[in-house]
């Protein structure tokens, strides 16, 4: 228990960036992975297929669904969910054991439930919302991506909606304006010194 002999407020190793659908966590945190080489971005497991561009084992790793069964049985995932009502996404916990083991930051870019999951199994971590500039800009991100079909944008919309509204759950808000501003803001927000009695 890394808690154990911590006198006061100290930065929280284990961070967990979630927020809406489209509201760029996957751009802050590829970000993060490209320009704070010391902070170890978690690579989920998923039963979903690769989009164009996205690499097993650098993005997620792509897994069947016999694969996924057997890493909840075995015990492998932190946590894990369903999201958006199709594929099984989560989160490996042997790399994540032996980087805080080692005293290095670790961060998390998850769902709402895998957050509420995580904060269940580890206290102790700390939990940042991503939030767009303006519903509007959600939107016009969300089309603007075009992977999804008109249908499938719809359902997250839905879902956005939702997620918008645990943002007070969360330890911290970072605004998505500009990417690296916001990488910044959110690994400095790792790095400072944290309690949860600092969030009412
Ligand atoms: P996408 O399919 O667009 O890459 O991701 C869909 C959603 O799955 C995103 O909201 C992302 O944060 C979430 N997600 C990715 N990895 C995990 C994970 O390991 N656990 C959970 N609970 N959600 C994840």
């Amino acid at each position: 228990d890394f808690l154990a002999d911590r006198e006061g407020p100290q930065p929280a190793r284990l961070t967990v960036l979630a927020g809406p659908t489209a509201v760029g966590k996957g751009t802050v945190s590829a970000y993060i992975r490209e320009n704070y080489p010391d902070v170890l971005l978690s690579v989920s497991a998923t039963t979903r297929r690769p989009r164009p561009g996205e690499v097993d084992g650098v993005h997620y790793y792509f897994v069947s669904d016999e694969e996924f069964d057997r890493m909840i049985e075995t015990g492998e995932l932190l946590e894990w969910a369903t999201v958006h009502n199709s594929y099984r996404y989560g989160t490996p916990r042997p790399p994540i054991d032996a980087a805080l083991a080692e005293g290095k930051r670790v961060l998390l870019e998850i769902d709402l439930q895998g957050a509420r999951s995580v904060r269940a199994v580890m206290p102790e971590a700390l939990l940042v919302f991503l939030l767009p500039p303006s519903w509007e800009e959600l939107v016009r991100r969300l089309i603007g991506r075009g992977t999804e079909s008109a249908e499938e944008q719809q359902r997250r919309l839905e879902t956005a909606k939702v997620e918008l509204a645990a943002q007070d759950e969360f330890d911290a808000q970072v605004v998505n304006t500009e990417v690296s501003e916001a990488a910044r803001e959110v690994v400095e927000l790792m790095d400072a010194p944290f309690s949860r009695n600092d969030f009412p």
